[in-house]
């Protein structure tokens, strides 16, 4: 929607211009006050001064004071210069007074200090000060005029310009705005591109890898993310409807075949047998969903309660059960080098899952006469268990994806063993549950080895 970006970049500039126009008043008020109180404090000193000067050049002349005429020369600069100086006794009557603005009246001094009065429409500044020899006021003013016009003429400077750059510099943080957020249009378009079924779009975005650069890239790996997740679901999907199908297609054609004429009572037994045998498949293949379909929603909601679960014992068990349990014909040879009392902080039947697995998988795909070893170690913190089984081994290409959901190295033969293609994706999940790692490596022709890494929960 591009007037969501069209008001991103108002807002900016009005903010900016905002920002600016408070600096500038702020400023120029400053500027103003400043300037106006130099301006009056440069004539307070020259009325002090003057003050001074003139105090010294007071002469009692006919029982009357009066300003020292030998000097009337330089008296004539102070003239030129505007000010009004006056010689006013107690009784405040005026004795003498010099300069252009002479006939203003002015008022009588009170005290001694500056003060600001308004006389005949302009403001004065007056310096009053007592010559005690003559017990005389010497007063000394000036007008404010140019004071005054001088801080108006800045003001209206300020207030003309201001405007002026605050809109001139507008334009410019408008421009940077708009350049600044173009790159979000090309997000925008990609982004609304995007169909519900469809992640293969990338931004792909070329420009600076600042916050821009980085919402694209962040965006674009989200994509990633989200497209092996689709791609995931939509394989899982295929797969599972693949697992059912292929039973229940089994089932139909048996029960097409006792159907289409009469049978005998053993033919219709047999028939429910092999049934009951593809029932059990459907029914252990929903379970695993199921269950898998739990272990993740564990793992995400991380609700799972965990206690502290002997390995070793656990371990143990197992092994004598398959050692009683396995198959007489297949004839193999299971050891096991278990050290004692690992701890794991788990669950103890998701873990017994984990390892039955392992193990049923070892009897499944070892030859006769073969052999399974169990072997545990404990490493920096780290319980490390080692199911090794003889046979023919995994093909490097197949060992990254055989934790997958469904993935047999060789389906017929896999399927005719019975399993469901979920069994190492149950075990890894069970592994991440318990934050460890399950890893599996093969000789080609001579054996596979599952490594279970489990974080130790006994600390001496
Ligand atoms: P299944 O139920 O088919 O056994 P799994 O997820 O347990 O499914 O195993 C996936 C595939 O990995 C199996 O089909 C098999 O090809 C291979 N596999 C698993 N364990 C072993 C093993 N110990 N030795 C050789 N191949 C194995």
């Amino acid at each position: 929607m591009p007037h969501h970006k069209l008001t991103l970049r108002l807002r900016l500039t009005f903010w900016y211009m905002l920002g600016l126009s408070l600096t500038f008043g702020l400023f120029g008020s400053y500027l103003y006050f400043k300037f106006q109180s130099g301006l009056i404090q440069q004539i307070d000193t020259t009325l002090q001064v003057t003050n001074l000067e003139i105090g010294g050049r007071i002469l009692p002349k006919n029982q009357q004071l009066k300003f020292k005429e030998t000097n009337l020369q330089e008296l004539q600069d102070f003239i030129e210069a505007g000010l009004v100086i006056r010689i006013i006794n107690q009784q405040g009557q005026v004795l003498d007074h010099l300069g252009k603005d002479e006939k203003t009246i002015l008022p009588i001094p009170q005290k001694v200090g500056f003060i600001t009065i308004s006389a005949d429409n302009q403001n004065w500044r007056i310096y009053n000060r007592m010559i005690s020899n003559h017990q005389v006021w010497l007063q000394v003013a000036q007008s404010l005029n140019r004071v005054n016009e001088a801080s108006n003429h800045l003001l209206n400077l300020i207030i003309l310009s201001c405007p002026l750059i605050i809109i001139f510099v507008g334009f410019g943080g408008w421009f940077l705005a708009d350049r600044a957020l173009a790159p979000i249009d090309q997000i925008i378009v990609t982004a609304e591109s995007i169909k519900a079924d469809d992640f293969t779009k990338r931004i792909n975005y070329q420009g600076n890898f600042d916050e821009v650069g980085r919402l694209a890239l962040t965006i674009d790996k989200m994509l990633d993310r989200l497209q092996s997740a689709f791609e995931y679901e939509r394989r899982f999907t295929g797969n599972v409807s693949h697992e059912l199908r292929t039973p229940l297609t089994v089932m139909k054609g048996k029960i097409d075949v006792i159907l289409n004429r009469d049978r005998s009572l053993v033919e219709y037994q047999n028939t429910l047998q092999d049934l009951e045998k593809e029932v059990h498949r459907l029914i252990r293949l929903t379970n695993d969903l199921l269950f898998l379909t739990r272990l993740e929603q564990e793992e995400i909601e991380q609700k799972c309660t965990f206690y502290p679960v002997n390995i070793s014992n656990l371990l143990d068990v197992l092994l004598e059960q398959l050692i009683e349990l396995q198959p007489t014909a297949k004839n193999i040879k299971i050891t096991s080098v278990i050290k004692p009392d690992l701890v794991v902080l788990g669950n103890g039947d998701y873990l017994t899952n984990l390892f039955l697995n392992l193990l049923d998988n070892g009897i499944k795909y070892t030859p006769d006469q073969g052999q399974i070893s169990v072997k545990t170690t404990l490493q920096d913190q780290q319980i490390i268990i080692k199911i090794i089984n003889t046979g023919e081994g995994i093909a490097q290409d197949h060992l990254p994806h055989l934790f997958e959901r469904f993935y047999r190295v060789e389906s017929a033969r896999s399927r005719l063993t019975g399993g469901t293609g979920l069994g190492l994706a149950i075990a890894q999940e069970i592994a991440h549950l318990h934050q460890g790692l399950i890893t599996v490596s093969s000789e080609l022709g001579k054996n596979t080895t599952f490594e279970v890494i489990l974080p130790n929960a006994n600390q001496d």
